[in-house]
C-alpha cells in the first residue's frame, strides 16, 4: 500500500488540481469551487431534493446522473485521476451541510477484493477518506465486504440488478464494535435502483448501528 500512496501523490503533482477543471480540463483559477469551470458547474445537474426514506434508510444524492457526472467519476475510476476524489468529497460535504446531519462513521460501498486489487483502489473509499476529514467522521474502509464479484449494474433490468447484488455484501465482523450504535453514512459513487445500497444496509444491521443514511454522488 505504501507504493500506491506514493503513486497517488505523484499523480497529484502531475495534475495540479487547482489549474484545470476536473471535468473538462479547461484552465481555471484557484477561486473556482470544486475545481470546476463555469461551464461544467452550470451543466452538472445539482440535486437538492429532500432525503427519501426507503426501508428505514434515508437516501440522498448530490447530482443527477448525466454526461458531466459520469465524466468526473470515470476520470477518477478508470483514468486514475485520484485528486477528483477530493472534489467529490467536498461536494458531498456541502450536500450534507444542507441537511444538517452528523455521522460518526463513513462506510464506503466495497468493491470485490479482486477488482480492488486490479484497479489499485476503491474510488468510493478514496472519496470517503476525504469526506471523513471534512465532516469529522471516521472512514471505515472495508467495514463491509463484497463477497462475490457482481456485473456492472448499468444495462441490467431492475430485477436483474436486485439478483446481481443479492447476498453479495457482508459485515466485516472485526469492525462490528466500531459500528454498534453509531450513526453511519454509507456512500457510493452512483445510485441506480437502490439494490446495492439496500443490500449494504441489510449487511450493516448485523452490527446494530444507530441511524444509517446513504449518500451517492450521482443518482439516475
Ligand atoms: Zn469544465
Amino acid at each position: 500500500m505504501k507504493g500506491k500512496g506514493y503513486i497517488n501523490k505523484a499523480l497529484e503533482l502531475l495534475y495540479p488540481p487547482s489549474l484545470y477543471c476536473s471535468c473538462c480540463g479547461n484552465l481555471i483559477d484557484e477561486s473556482r469551487i470544486y475545481n470546476l469551470c463555469d461551464h461544467c458547474m452550470s451543466h452538472i445537474r445539482w440535486n437538492a431534493d429532500e432525503p427519501r426514506e426507503i426501508d428505514g434508510m434515508y437516501t440522498l444524492c448530490c447530482t443527477r446522473y448525466g454526461i458531466y457526472e459520469r465524466t468526473l467519476i470515470f476520470a477518477l475510476k478508470y483514468n486514475r485521476k485520484t485528486y477528483i476524489a477530493r472534489d467529490i468529497a467536498q461536494i458531498m460535504a456541502d450536500r450534507l451541510a444542507v441537511e444538517g446531519v452528523r455521522f460518526d462513521v463513513i462506510v464506503p460501498v466495497p468493491l470485490f477484493s479482486g477488482k480492488e486489487k486490479r484497479r489499485g483502489f476503491n474510488q468510493t473509499a478514496l472519496i470517503g477518506k476525504h469526506l471523513g476529514s471534512h465532516i469529522k467522521a471516521e472512514c471505515l474502509d472495508h467495514g463491509l465486504v463484497r463477497t462475490a464479484d457482481t456485473l456492472p449494474m448499468r444495462g441490467l433490468s431492475p430485477t436483474e440488478r436486485e439478483l446481481n447484488v443479492k447476498g453479495k455484501f457482508a459485515l466485516n465482523e472485526k469492525y462490528s464494535g466500531r459500528l454498534k450504535n453509531r450513526n453511519i453514512l454509507l456512500i457510493d459513487d452512483f445510485y441506480t435502483t437502490g439494490s446495492t445500497a439496500g443490500e449494504c444496509f441489510r449487511a450493516l444491521q448485523k452490527a446494530e448501528p444507530g441511524n444509517v443514511w446513504f449518500l451517492a454522488f450521482a443518482a439516475g
